[in-house]
């Protein structure tokens, strides 16, 4: 094991199996699991300070942990976001490419991403659970790309992946075509849970989170079936210019 390398990684290198494979995005180079370690350097930090419920980075940190202006007009349903990354080069073409080519590698990369940001920054739940796709989207893309990613959290944080226990109870218009209120109303009792969650600690996870709207209408429902926390986790979080 190289000297250089923190101790967090050393212990989930331990932990964990790895491949040095050809780098997927420059090709040029073998790096650990499909990234060199020039990519990896380039992929894009999601740096602080952030508002401690959406991660949303602000110009300077509020006192004793307050949250960003946007979640004290409107508190997500979640508790807490985590993100490692913004949703941006030349992370945002790893995603698409894994979404749309559903080369296996790359989820394994993703997960490996998500899990080494979670193996640092610790966290617990009872159960995790991967964001659910609409069964026509599902259909058409073959597979949900938040699985592998709730898989490998729910092996570094504990914790149960159930990807069961809730469901898209219709096809919602794609978010990405609506505006911030549209987005709202066409998620409100989009999703269904199971009951008994009781007192229970949910993560959900999903690749992106864009507005946060569907990862807090998600985790809204499963309060409504008792969750007692619900924490968000995703790989990338879409940061928008100020406005
Ligand atoms: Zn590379
Ligand atoms: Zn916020």
């Amino acid at each position: 094991m190289p000297a250089a390398l923190s101790n967090w990684e050393g212990q989930l290198l331990n932990k964990r199996p790895f491949f040095q494979q050809d780098c997927r995005l420059c090709g040029r180079y073998r790096g650990r699991d499909g990234l060199c370690d020039g990519c990896r350097a380039m992929l894009p930090a999601l740096a602080g300070p952030l508002c401690p419920v959406c991660a949303e980075p602000q110009a300077v940190a509020l006192p004793d942990g307050a949250p960003c202006g946007r979640c004290q007009r409107q508190r997500p349903a979640f508790d807490a976001l985590f993100a490692p990354y913004r949703y941006d080069y030349p992370l945002a073409e790893l995603i698409h490419h894994y979404k749309y080519g559903r080369a296996l590698g790359d989820g394994a990369l993703l997960a490996s991403l998500l899990a080494e940001f979670a193996d640092r920054t610790g966290g617990s739940a009872d159960l995790v659970i991967p964001v659910p796709l609409a069964k026509e989207r599902l259909a058409e893309r073959g597979f949900n790309q938040s699985d592998a990613l709730a898989r490998t959290l729910a092996a570094i944080i504990g914790g149960a992946f159930s990807p069961r226990l809730c469901w898209r109870k219709r096809n919602t218009a794609r978010q990405a075509s609506l505006d911030l209120a549209a987005r709202r109303r066409n998620l409100a009792d989009a999703f269904g849970v199971e009951p008994g969650l009781h007192g229970l600690c949910v993560a959900i996870v999903d690749d992106v989170a864009s507005s946060g709207s569907t990862l807090s209408a998600l985790a809204s429902a499963l309060k409504k079936r008792g969750a007692k926390r619900v924490d968000a986790w995703v790989l990338a979080r879409a940061i928008f210019p100020k406005t």
